[in-house]
């Protein structure tokens, strides 16, 4: 299922970024894993962040746990099926999309700046 949280808001998202979301929305299903959007248009993030543009999202990763694993205790996350997953997303989600793996979250933007064209899409 895909959620989101309901300090996330979803203003003036890009097309693309919403492309992304459905993407990695996919990956998590596959894994039998709720996708839940902690943050877009919202939240602190750093200066020149593209998450005031629209242009990033934040997904959940404390939900995807070891047996027994608790949300609050990252030791006990299933780090082999969140790298699976982040790699998985990854390899779905080509330039211009750029996806990392935080500590405890997994960032995906969409920058057209670094898009292999020359000068990328946006300085000509
Ligand atoms: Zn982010």
């Amino acid at each position: 299922m895909l959620l989101l949280k309901s300090s996330a808001i979803p203003f003036l998202l890009k097309p693309e970024t919403v492309l992304m979301i459905q993407v990695v929305h996919s990956v998590y299903d596959k894994y039998g894993k709720d996708c839940t959007i902690t943050s877009m248009n919202d939240g602190v993030h750093s200066k020149s962040s593209l998450h005031y543009h629209g242009g990033a999202a934040d997904f959940r990763i404390k939900n995807i746990l070891r047996p027994g694993g608790r949300e609050d205790d990252p030791l006990s996350w299933d780090w082999t099926m969140i790298n699976k997953i982040f790699r998985e997303c990854k390899a779905a989600l080509p330039l211009p999309f750029q996806l990392i793996l935080e500590k405890d979250h997994i960032h995906g933007e969409v920058d057209w700046k670094n898009f292999p064209r020359q000068g990328g899409m946006l300085n000509g």
